[in-house]
C-alpha cells in the first residue's frame, strides 16, 4: 500500500471507484475517463510500478490477471466482437498512474 498512489488508495476504499470484480489479488474497475464504450482497469492489490518491476514471484499473478481480462471481456459482453488489452509501461509510453494495470478496451459498435 503506498498512500500517495491513487489505485492503492482505490483498492483500500479511500477513493471510490465502479468495481467489476476484486479477490484477494486484483481487482478491476472502469476508468474514470474512459477511451472507448468499454474500458476497464485490471490492477494487482500489490503495488508493483509497473512491468519493469516484475519479478518472477509475480508469475502466477500476471497469468491471473489475464485470464481475468478474458473473463471480464465475456462478462461485459465484448468477448466476440473484439478488445484490446493495453499496458503502458513507464512515461515515455503514457504511463500516468505507476501502480501496474492492463486497460480492458473495447465494446465499439455497441453504442
Ligand atoms: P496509464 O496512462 O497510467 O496507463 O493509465 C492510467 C489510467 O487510470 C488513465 O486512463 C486514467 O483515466 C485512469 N485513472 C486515473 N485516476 C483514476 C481514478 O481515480 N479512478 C479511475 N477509475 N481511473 C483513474
Ligand atoms: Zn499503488
Amino acid at each position: 500500500m503506498n498512500s500517495d498512489c491513487i489505485f492503492c488508495r482505490i483498492i483500500k476504499g479511500d477513493s471510490s471507484a465502479k468495481f467489476v470484480y476484486k479477490d484477494i489479488d486484483l481487482v478491476a474497475f472502469h476508468n474514470i475517463r474512459p477511451d472507448a464504450p468499454v474500458h476497464v482497469l485490471i490492477v494487482p492489490v500489490e503495488h508493483i510500478e509497473s512491468i519493469n518491476a516484475l519479478e518472477e514471484r509475480h508469475s502466477a499473478l500476471i497469468s491471473k490477471m489475464m485470464l481475468k481480462a478474458k473473463e471480464i471481456a465475456e462478462e461485459l459482453g465484448i468477448k466476440d466482437s473484439g478488445y484490446k488489452l493495453v499496458i503502458n509501461v513507464g512515461s515515455g509510453a503514457g504511463q500516468v498512474v505507476f501502480h501496474l494495470h492492463i486497460h480492458l478496451i473495447g465494446g465499439w459498435g455497441k453504442i
